[in-house]
């Protein structure tokens, strides 16, 4: 007789998951004030003003700037820095394809560097050994929602005098030793896109606590415009990145609940964590002790079976699908994407400021590769807002199908 669902037996888990986002009337109420109240565009608003004000300052950040979404919020981020044409920034291959298509549209090199196994986070030593004379910023992603090492990260940026943009798109109300992140490097990067932990659908902002780079972005996303300034005056080179006041309106309206929402995700993501890391062959992220809060966008745990089971992720996964978990394998490489075979006879990489050639066709990075390639299991952050249960349901799957790994063994 089979045990696992996945060759006719009985499913660990019949029921559906919390689904995203959550909304109610207050969210409806927020919209149809701002449609009634006629004012719909930021410069004669209020709201997209007052989420900058109060996000900013949910992240222990100075200034805000609201920007149509993530990606262009790290494009102005890296702008309104001073990365220029030519110039490197150091970046995790583990990660959202904008963490580096950012970098090259703003005219720079995105120069890989390997992650930490357990961590996932950008190994701080592979950064130092990554820094070249064109090195100019260290782009810090908090993969999954969980900071990276932002002590060896700053310390590495003062040595060798580099900026650090913090991409958080994934860390909403993320700590690192009780700090918010986007507070800590010079400039820090939000998405409100749908599968984010806070949303409007589409969205971003750009947190800094310096007063020079928050002008200059606010200016980069208001076409170029200084405060102060004549309307048609444009002394900086910019763009029309504002976002709309229906946006911010629910923004200000869904933060709210953010608080609520990101203790429960820790209490989740803690105890979930907890029953796995007791299952032999599973590691889920190893959690820095010096994270106060992670915001489990996502919580990735890896597959170390597969030697002694001779049982592979994929396999494993099918298994798990048929017991009603729903786990994804997430990114692969980025250097690995089709966008860097890009064409070194024009910018960024064949620009004359940088005056060097890179190719990404022969990189290895071990550890991202082995991450992507044959270990990564993701559940996303809705997952978290369900019960104790729910995260019972959940690792009791895991101990069957390991269990039980025999019927499955290809
Ligand atoms: C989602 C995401 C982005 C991009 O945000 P968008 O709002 O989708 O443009 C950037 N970096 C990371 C790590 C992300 O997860």
């Amino acid at each position: 007789m089979s045990k696992l669902a996945i060759n006719g037996g009985p499913k660990v888990r019949e029921g559906s998951w919390p689904s995203w986002p959550i909304w109610d009337d207050s969210d409806c109420q927020a919209v149809v004030d701002v449609v009634r109240s006629g004012q719909w565009w930021s410069v004669g608003g209020t709201k997209v003003k007052e989420f900058e004000e109060t996000f900013a300052k949910y992240q222990d950040a100075a200034h805000g700037i609201c920007v149509p979404n993530g990606t262009i919020a790290l494009i102005v981020a890296l702008q309104a820095a001073g990365i220029k044409a030519g110039d490197e920034v150091i970046v995790s291959p583990y990660t959202f394809i904008a963490s580096a298509s950012s970098i090259v549209q703003a005219n720079a090199i995105p120069i890989f560097a390997d992650i930490d196994p357990e961590t996932m986070n950008i190994s701080p030593a592979a950064v130092e050994a990554a820094i070249t004379d064109k090195t100019a910023a260290i782009m810090a992603v908090h993969i999954a929602g969980m900071p990276a090492d932002m002590d060896a990260i700053m310390e590495i940026a003062r040595k060798y005098n580099l900026k650090v943009i913090e991409d958080a798109a994934q860390a909403h109300g993320a700590r690192w030793r009780g700090k918010g992140v986007g507070s800590i490097g010079d400039a820090g990067t939000f998405s409100f896109q749908a599968s984010k932990n806070l949303t409007s659908g589409e969205g971003g902002i750009i947190t800094t606590c310096d007063q020079q780079i928050g002008d200059m972005a606010w200016s980069i996303h208001n076409v170029g415009r200084v405060k102060g300034g004549e309307w048609y005056e444009h002394p900086v080179m910019g763009c029309n990145y504002r976002m709309t006041e229906f946006q911010a309106a629910i923004l200000l309206n869904q933060l709210k609940k953010l608080d609520a929402e990101t203790a429960r995700r820790n209490e989740n993501g803690l105890y979930l964590a907890e029953r796995l890391s007791k299952i032999d062959g599973i590691k889920p992220q190893k959690r820095d002790d010096r994270v106060t809060t992670h915001a489990y966008h996502l919580f990735i745990t890896r597959y170390l079976a597969e030697e002694k089971t001779g049982v592979p992720r994929d396999v494993f996964m099918k298994a798990m699908a048929a017991e009603g978990i729903p786990l994804s394998v997430g990114y692969l490489p980025l250097y690995r994407s089709g966008m860097f075979e890009l064409d070194q006879n024009s910018c960024p990489l064949g620009c004359g400021f940088y005056g060097k050639t890179v190719d990404y066709a022969d990189l290895r990075l071990p550890n991202c590769e082995k991450l992507c390639d044959s270990e990564a299991m993701w559940l996303t952050q809705a997952v978290f807002l369900g019960s104790r249960k729910d995260m019972d349901d959940i690792a009791d799957a895991f101990e069957k199908v390991m269990d039980n790994i025999n019927e499955i063994k290809v």
